[in-house]
């Protein structure tokens, strides 16, 4: 089942990561994370994750009670997730800069597409909570957009989003390719869509394949996007391509979790870590959710 490859994928390597978020790469290179830890930056019990699988499994929520994609109501499910903690553990704990603005700035009847849209404004924070549009039959470029711009509205986030959906779109569709031809395939799209924008040429280390100049684990969506091929080009199973991006330190959790999503659906549930999945908190919800969701994408959308 693919949106279960996916979204567990996601989940674990946000786990993998909440413990050492905003460590040092030196530090992780002398004390490298190895599997499911307890405490850290956030002082959690192991497995515990964070905004990234949170709203994740609030816009899975939303489409799956509306029958569709209504973003109204996935705005207001994040907002219940900011103001009262649902779709978490227990308090939230973690939430970036620009989704706090743009939830922040929101009243229910203005239009949800209010995200912030300064050049500023391009975190990796609508690029972690994109994965479940990948699973949409029908899905348009349009759409993915306006997913993202509920708290990302700057067309570099935009396009950061449509790439990503595009290349777990070609994951789940052929199974006999690279992950570089996956990334060469979505490129190529995106290339010809937005080929009269100017933002296309932040993304030409990932079109040209070129991380000669190093990668790092920062929050930025271009750099994310770096970091996340790089990890799953130079490993060759999810384990070690989900630990990789959590051990060039910074933003580990999201880096980890963007990572997981695609390398869930190219190496499939059964190679993730059963001795990690059985250490997420309330993995029965989300397990649940996923299969309500694979429904959904099957028989609504
Ligand atoms: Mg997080």
């Amino acid at each position: 089942m693919k949106v279960k490859d996916g979204i567990i994928g996601l989940v674990v390597g946000d786990a993998l990561g909440v413990p050492v978020e905003f460590y040092r790469r030196e530090d992780l290179e002398k004390n490298p994370v190895t599997g499911m830890k307890s405490y850290g930056t956030y002082n959690k019990p192991a497995g515990t994750w964070s905004d990234d699988t949170s709203l994740t499994i609030a816009t899975m929520a939303s489409i799956i009670n509306k029958k569709c994609i209504d973003y109204s109501d996935i705005m207001e499910e994040f907002i219940e997730w900011r103001k009262n903690n649902k779709y978490s553990q227990e308090e939230t704990f973690d939430i970036g800069i620009t989704t706090r603005n743009a939830l922040d700035s929101y009243t229910p009847g203005i239009n949800p597409l209010c995200g912030m849209g300064g050049e500023g404004d391009n975190g990796n924070g609508s690029l972690m909570r994109i994965l479940p549009l990948a699973f949409i039959g029908n899905i348009d470029y349009e759409t993915i957009e306006n997913i993202s711009s509920l708290t990302h509205r700057h067309e570099r986030s935009r396009i950061a989003c449509v790439l990503y959906v595009e290349i777990a779109r070609s994951m789940i569709s052929n199974s006999n390719l690279t992950i570089n031809e996956h990334v060469k395939n979505a490129s190529a799209k995106i290339i010809e869509y937005y080929k009269d924008s100017e933002e296309l040429s932040n993304f030409k280390r990932i079109f040209d394949d070129d991380y000669s100049k190093g990668v790092s684990g920062k929050g930025y969506v271009i750099s994310t996007f770096e970091a996340v091929i790089y990890c799953l080009e130079n490993t060759n199973n999810y384990k070690d391509a989900v630990l990789k991006a959590v051990n060039l330190g910074d933003d580990t959790d999201t880096v980890a979790a963007i990572c997981g999503g695609l390398a869930g659906i190219y190496y499939g549930f059964d190679e993730i870590p059963i001795e990690w999945i059985s250490e997420i908190r309330q993995i029965e919800t989300i397990i649940d959710l996923c299969e309500k969701y694979e429904v959904a994408c099957d028989e609504y959308l």
